[in-house]
């Protein structure tokens, strides 16, 4: 099912949320998180799944195998990620078929790492099927997905509130400087944007007021999907906002700081902090955003904590609830 469908289908200011994971590196690994996202997909009731795909086409394999295990064997929706700078446009189109033929209908669009011709390019290096001819940033993705399958996927591309960071242009990390490419993206065709991990959420309500009050009125229907990542531990945490260029506002660091020598209380913390942000944004209600997505960096206690602290977690299917109805002998007593 398409992404886009489902969120309409919500009743009227109903929230959502999903959850991401990558693919683990070993049979061990795909066995315990089989595991986990059953449980989870139970429990939780995700209105979708994103798997990740390594830049470079690095976890084709892996991806895809993962990819399999949420749609078909779990039954999720399941949002692919695909990239498709310094990948061959061969592994783009076998991606892409692949996902298709798992009944696969949603496709997270990205660039991935910067085109390795800008490196490569003077000294003549460049791989024979180097797919750069072809794709150099996420937009041709968009087309080139567009062009190939017509309607057929429903097309997210990547957001950032802060900023993306790019060596094309360190020393730009501005949102305003993304701002034309995202209005290219959103016009070739992309069905939502999902943003980069914040935890500012002023810098994200700034953001958001920018792009409704774009003068080209490209984000005035498109979902918008914050995303979030759950704390697991101190050292995470600033691994991962390093790599994202995420700020963390002073007042989260000095509640994090005054538990750091405990990895409990520091989880504790974290969820209470993501909690706020996600009450924070519901508190502010838009019909363009309304829902969360989690980097659960394929854990499963924080985030479970967080969306049932928030009531993020949608009732079960009145189908459910015939079957506890139906259940022989229960009108008997
Ligand atoms: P683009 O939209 O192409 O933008 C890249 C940069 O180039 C931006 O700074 C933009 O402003 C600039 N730009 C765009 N078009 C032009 C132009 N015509 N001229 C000049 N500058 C331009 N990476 C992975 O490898 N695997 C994943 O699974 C993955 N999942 C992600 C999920 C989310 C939600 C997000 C936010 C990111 C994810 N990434 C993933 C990271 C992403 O691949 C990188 O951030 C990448 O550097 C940029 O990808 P993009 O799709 O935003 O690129």
């Amino acid at each position: 099912e398409k992404i886009t469908d489902k969120i309409n289908a919500l009743p009227g200011g109903a929230n959502y949320f999903s959850l991401e994971f990558f693919p683990p590196k070993t049979a061990m690994g795909f066995a315990n998180l089989s595991s986990r996202l059953e449980r989870m997909a139970q429990a939780l009731r995700p209105l979708f799944v994103n798997v990740t795909w390594g830049a470079g086409g690095s976890t084709a394999t892996k991806s895809l195998e993962l990819a399999e295990i949420c749609q078909r064997q779990l039954g999720l929706t399941t949002c692919l990620h695909l990239t498709c700078t310094n990948m061959s446009r061969k592994l783009v189109d076998e991606a892409l078929e692949h996902a298709r033929a798992l009944g696969i209908r949603n496709i997270l669009a990205l660039r991935g790492d910067a085109p390795r011709s800008e490196e490569y390019r003077d000294e003549g290096q460049l791989p024979e099927d180097d797919s750069n001819k072809d794709f150099t940033w996420a937009v041709d993705l968009v087309r080139y997905i567009r062009k190939q399958y017509g309607d057929y996927f429903c097309i997210g591309v990547a957001a950032y509130p802060e900023g993306h960071s790019d060596q094309s242009h360190p020393e730009a990390q501005d949102p305003k400087f993304d701002l034309p490419y995202l209005v290219e993206k959103t016009q070739a065709g992309a069905d939502f944007l999902m943003t980069q991990l914040f935890f500012d959420v002023d810098a994200y309500d700034k953001f958001e007021t920018m792009l409704r009050e774009h003068e080209s009125g490209a984000f005035t229907t498109i979902p918008i999907i914050p995303g979030l990542l759950p704390i697991q531990s101190y050292q995470i945490l600033n691994r991962v906002s390093k790599l994202s260029h995420a700020r963390i506002p002073a007042d989260i660091v000095a509640r994090l700081d005054a538990v750091k020598g405990d990895d409990e209380l520091v989880k504790q913390v974290g969820i209470k902090v993501l909690s706020e942000i996600v009450d924070h944004l519901k508190a502010r209600p838009s019909p363009t955003r309304r829902g969360f997505h989690f980097y659960t960096l394929n854990l499963e206690k924080a985030v479970s904590h967080i969306v049932e602290s928030c009531h993020l977690i949608p009732q079960p299917l009145d189908d459910d609830d015939d079957a506890i109805e139906l259940t022989p002998g229960a009108d008997l007593q």
